[in-house]
């Protein structure tokens, strides 16, 4: 929608988005966080709610990384496992309905509160509601227990009027959200706008894939059990999956419901990980084969290079160029109790450095490249919903300029007659259609076998793929 037709109490807030403005830095976070919460009981939905915002406010209005983020919140020991996984649960749905808290203050609010976590705990507030709208005084209730943590208490007031007069002046709300692109479709406008010229017939549904929880995919490991014999082991633990779609493969599964990994049958002996149905089909495309010598050049974490080295006796290299998640990368890997016929071989390395002295890895060619490369995200938004708050359009141009920079340094490295798979989890066709095209048109030996898009969707996320041959010429 157009910013003009916004009721006029929210003139002056627009600035109050949530989202930084381009170019703008994020800020330090302050040293202290909200106080341990004395006040709260252990198990309270107003300590979820707390901690949710907190992640929120991270995020907002510091710019940082949602999976880093939680990363140090499952460190911490408090809070209990349930209020955690609570808070998690919140933190996702609250950042996936972008911009709508902002829509709703902005007409609640007489003027923008600058207090980011009274804000972030207004935004985890209006979520719960909207998500349990037949418990709306729970939820009222424990937002303002929550708020008597946070400034010595002076909010609690404040908060139960604001979200009493939300519940009164729900449609007036909603009427306001319908009339905002942003906050109907919960996703930036430059990022719409891209949605709307690549997919002109499919962007909505696109947005919707991008709004949801995602789906939880599973893939067997054929080393360590049949199909059948997992399926069998999941019924017997009374865990449904949904019905079975032959072009997956035998070895994908779809819960019907997501749950702890933990609370899967044989999870911790390497029978099966979590790995989205999309993201399984790059290994299933590349098709490798026993004695094979392959690349994974942007590898971490490392779910592709370890279905890759589950699927045949291959020798892999997996590159990284960000050392910590290459460590993480390092690990996972080691983790794995692989079979003694395949070996992997783990570098941190800029992937596009080819021809250094120190790229040993790339003097020898390879029979199959992974290029999974580096990307807006743009296809998994449902499970990286912090993507939405802090991606900029420029971003999609510098990392069109990476991909384009690995796709031609990688190349080279390919044998004759080898297979390259460039993917993304983006669904913009910059990153996508208009990369390969751009690389055939300028590669004589290149030649497409197939194209793949996967749209985000109750199933999986979104990717695209493009298997490409090196042909003599
Ligand atoms: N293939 C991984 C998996 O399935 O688990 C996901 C890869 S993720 C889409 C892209 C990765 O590429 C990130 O870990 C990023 O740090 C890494 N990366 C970005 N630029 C790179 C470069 N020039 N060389 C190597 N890795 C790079």
């Amino acid at each position: 929608m157009n910013r003009s037709t916004r009721p006029s109490r929210s003139a002056g807030t627009t600035a109050k988005r949530g989202h930084r403005p381009a170019g703008q830095s994020p800020r330090a976070r302050p040293a202290t966080r909200p106080a341990a919460p004395k006040l709260l009981s252990p198990d309270s939905l107003a300590w979820a709610m707390l901690v949710a915002s907190s992640c929120v406010t991270d995020v907002v209005a510091f710019g940082r990384s949602l999976t880093v983020v939680l990363a140090e919140l499952r460190q911490r020991d408090l809070p209990p496992d349930a209020v955690r996984s609570q808070a998690i649960d919140l933190a996702y749905a609250t950042l996936r309905r972008y911009c709508r808290g902002d829509v709703e203050l902005s007409l609640l609010l007489d003027r923008p509160t600058a207090e980011d976590e009274l804000r972030s705990l207004l935004r985890v507030a209006l979520c719960w509601l909207e998500m349990h709208p037949d418990k709306a005084h729970v939820g009222v209730d424990q937002a303002v227990e929550a708020a008597a943590t946070l400034s010595g208490g002076r909010y609690r007031g404040f908060v139960n009027a604001i979200l009493r007069r939300a519940l009164r002046e729900r449609a007036a709300l909603d009427k306001a959200i319908a009339s905002d692109a942003e906050a109907a479709w919960q996703h930036p406008q430059w990022w719409l706008n891209r949605l709307q010229k690549d997919w002109p017939d499919k962007w909505q549904a696109i947005a919707d894939g991008g709004n949801r929880k995602p789906p939880m995919g599973l893939r067997i490991n054929p080393l360590a059990i049949t199909p059948k014999a997992y399926v069998e082991a999941l019924a017997a633990e009374g865990i449904a999956l949904q019905p079975p779609v032959a072009e997956d493969g035998p070895e994908a599964l779809l819960l019907a419901q997501p749950r702890p990994a933990d609370a899967l049958p044989g999870f911790k002996q390497g029978q099966v990980v979590i790995q989205d149905i999309g993201a399984q089909q790059a290994a299933r495309l590349l098709d490798v084969q026993p004695g094979m010598r392959v690349l994974d050049a942007c590898a971490a974490p490392g779910g592709k290079s370890l279905h890759l080295l589950q699927s045949a006796a291959v020798d892999l290299t997996a590159i990284e160029v960000d050392p910590e998640r290459c460590a993480a990368l390092r690990r996972a890997l080691e983790s794995a109790a692989l079979p003694s016929d395949r070996s992997v071989q783990v570098i941190c390395a800029d992937a596009a450095d080819t021809t250094s002295t120190a790229a040993s890895w790339a003097k020898r060619p390879f029979d199959a490249i992974l290029l999974d490369a580096p990307c807006s995200g743009s296809g998994v938004a449902g499970r990286h919903p912090d993507a939405k708050w802090l991606r900029r359009e420029d971003d999609v141009y510098a990392l069109a300029r990476t991909q384009k920079r690995l796709l031609k340094a990688l190349w080279p490295l390919l044998k004759p007659g080898g297979r390259l798979l460039y993917g993304t989890c983006s669904v913009f066709v910059q990153e996508n259609d208009a990369q390969v095209e751009t690389f055939l048109a300028q590669t004589p030996d290149a030649q497409q076998l197939t194209r793949v898009h996967l749209l985000p969707d109750a199933r999986h996320d979104g990717f695209f793929f493009a298997l490409l041959c090196k042909v003599l010429v």
